[in-house]
């Protein structure tokens, strides 16, 4: 990929009104009858960036999308919990409400673009988790004004791109997480470039389904156990040799009851549904890693917003801390599991986009980065 501009080359901007696109899509809490940032990690990684353009001379102003309002004006996704914390940390930067609030942004509307931007003179997105989307706030700005990345955006694509395309070896991707459609495509990519490919959450089931193992009710997509039985011929998939698992119809997920969790070997009966990966594929998986000289992580193991099945996804985190291989958490829930696990330091690198992260390295390039490249000021 061709490299990107950063600020420097906005040249003397002093006096001059800058936008930001940033992605502070953050979740938020209730505290004391008031919507409050619950983890201002996104906000605080933009604030040297928003200094370094205020001690240039220029006056900032960022814009962001919160949660999906689908286009009508919500004060429930209101910015103000975030204008709040930006004060705190950043005073003097403005930040535009909620860009979702409007239909033109998620339809890519140049006209909505061309309002967003009147009155500015230079435009910088520092939003990757959003830069796989061809949305107004990512694609308009660079047709109207001189644009640039910013330094988090250039730090994370070459992070990923640089490991993606030269790693260590072995290589050891490991792919989780429920929706096996979504993740397919990247799973082959991997299959083709990394060493070893662990894969675990709901996805496994539809490989389990592939190599004709019952399932019982756990997650599967049968559209995808044909491709899923192709990528089991590359040799490098390695899948789950046993499960956890709840009896059909058990509450389960952040608020559940008491039931204890079944361990299955690698059959599910039907009335059953697997939901974690069991205590021998947790082995496997901690030797594989821990023979890796560069590991790529995405998806959780089991529905670790449930402590009676959070274990697999923490005994993944943890043989990754405790290997010296390079690694890279590619963002979305990995990256919350990580949080919620107090893991966060432990990793070489957590992308802040899920769905960007894994669109960069299966197609090498993204909407919004192009949009940049190609702005007729560079
Ligand atoms: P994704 O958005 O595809 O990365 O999926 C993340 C979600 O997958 C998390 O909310 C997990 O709770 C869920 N998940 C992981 N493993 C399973 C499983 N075996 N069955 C159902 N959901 C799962």
């Amino acid at each position: 990929m061709l490299p990107l501009p950063g600020i420097d080359d906005l040249g003397d901007i002093e006096g001059k009104r800058v936008l930001v696109r940033v992605d502070f899509n953050t979740p938020l809490v209730e505290v004391a009858g008031e919507l409050t940032v619950s983890d201002d990690f996104r906000i605080r990684s933009a604030v040297v960036l928003f200094n370094e353009l205020q001690s240039r001379g220029a006056q900032v102003v960022a814009c962001t999308h919160l949660g999906r309002p689908n286009g009508r004006i919500n004060t429930e996704y209101s910015v103000e919990p975030l204008r709040r914390r930006l004060n705190e940390l950043c005073p003097g930067v403005t930040l535009l409400e909620n860009l979702r609030f409007d239909l033109g942004e998620e339809a890519n509307s140049l006209e909505f673009g061309q309002r967003l931007c009147e009155g500015f003179d230079a435009f910088v997105n520092e939003a990757f988790g959003v830069s796989h989307r061809q949305h107004a706030s990512i694609m308009v700005p660079p047709k109207l004004l001189p644009s640039v990345a910013g330094p988090n955006m250039l730090l994370e694509v070459s992070t990923l791109l640089g490991v993606f395309n030269e790693p260590q070896r072995p290589l050891v991707a490991i792919v989780g997480g429920a929706k096996v459609h979504d993740k397919l495509a990247i799973t082959k990519k991997l299959s083709e470039k990394a060493d070893r490919v662990l894969v675990g959450g709901g996805m496994a089931f539809t490989f389990w389904r592939a190599l004709g193992r019952s399932i019982g009710d756990s997650l599967v997509d049968d559209d995808q156990v044909e491709a899923c039985r192709a990528l089991l011929e590359s040799g490098k998939i390695v899948i789950p040799e046993d499960a956890l698992g709840l009896r059909t119809g058990s509450s389960f997920g952040a608020e559940h009851n008491d039931e204890e969790v079944i361990a299955f070997d690698c059959e599910i009966p039907d009335g059953f549904l697997g939901l974690d990966i069991g205590v021998q594929t947790r082995h496997n998986f901690a030797q594989e890693i821990g023979a890796a000289g560069t590991i790529l992580w995405n998806g959780p193991m089991g529905v670790f917003e449930d402590n009676r099945l959070s274990g697999g996804t923490r005994s993944i985190a943890e043989a990754i801390a405790a290997s010296t291989a390079t690694s890279i958490i590619g963002g979305g829930d990995s990256a919350a599991a990580v949080a919620a696990f107090g893991m966060m330091d432990s990793f070489d690198f957590i992308s802040t986009g899920g769905g960007a992260s894994l669109e960069l390295m299966e197609l090498g390039d993204l909407p919004g980065l192009r949009a940049i490249r190609e702005c007729a000021w560079n």
